[in-house]
């Protein structure tokens, strides 16, 4: 049977989009492009395109899980049906339950919950189209909207996934190197502490390429966060009410 695996780095050593092995896609970043929300982003990483909204702090409903000592973290991360090229059921699916949970965890590790007792903090993720790379992209997402809701952090959160395709490293998956790479490990830092607040790895790598991968991952997720931090910058600066 002949494979039909497509190459995915040419004689040149660029990738199916063009883009060099340590590449990012291009990324467009905006906060506050809600208006029903507290918080709010739009991330897009080539054709990977995301909303995140955030409601709260407010409080807890029903009332009986509430916590006495801090906010509860709820998180959805959902893709629309029209994102993907398959069909996608409506309901949320096991994979999208998992993804809403590690990006809970994620965002729980930066996020100050124990000075909002009683209270709930929600965040939806809503992918509008995938092409690899969504869990990343939303918690990017996630952690500026929490920002543009004002809640207080001890850093922003960035991520992007590494990967090998045809046995080479490489930064920021597509959805065709994702689906016929040989391995794809999304990573999330709080780059302020140089913590890893997500780590997945889908395939195989040996133990120096997970090295070299988490150095690569480390190089994108510093340019995403100098982006995020740019237009949390921009956004406050041009809402800051005119000197007299
Ligand atoms: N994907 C899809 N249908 C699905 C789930 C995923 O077409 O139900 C595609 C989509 O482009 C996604 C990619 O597969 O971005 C990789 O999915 P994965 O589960 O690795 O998560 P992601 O890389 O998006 O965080």
């Amino acid at each position: 049977m002949h494979s039909i695996r497509p190459r995915l780095i040419n004689e040149n050593g660029l990738r199916v989009d063009g883009r060099r092995p340590d590449e990012l896609r291009p990324i467009k970043m905006e906060v506050g492009v809600l208006e029903k929300s507290d918080g709010s982003a739009y991330v897009e990483f080539g054709g990977t395109k995301v909303f995140a909204a955030v409601f709260g702090p407010r409080e807890a409903h029903p009332k009986h899980l509430a916590l006495p000592d801090r906010a509860i973290l709820n998180c959805r991360y959902h893709m629309t049906s029209f994102s993907v090229e398959e069909r996608k059921p409506l309901g949320m699916t096991r994979r999208e339950i998992e993804l809403s949970k590690v990006i809970r965890e994620a965002l729980e590790t930066v996020a100050f919950l124990e000075e909002f007792p009683r209270a709930s903090i929600d965040v939806y993720i809503e992918v509008i189209q995938a092409d690899g790379g969504t869990r990343t992209a939303g918690l990017t997402a996630a952690s500026l909207a929490l920002a543009d809701a004002s809640i207080p952090m001890a850093d922003l959160i960035a991520a992007v996934a590494v990967g090998k395709v045809d046995g080479q490293l490489v930064l920021d998956l597509c959805d065709l190197e994702d689906k016929y790479g040989e391995a794809d490990m999304p990573v999330a830092m709080a780059p302020r502490f140089n913590s890893v607040v997500l780590l997945q790895l889908n395939g195989k790598f040996s133990p120096s390429e997970f090295k070299k991968g988490l150095t690569l991952a480390q190089k994108g997720i510093a340019e995403i966060y100098r982006l995020q931090q740019e237009t949390l910058k921009k956004k406050f600066s041009a809402s800051r009410p005119m000197e007299v």
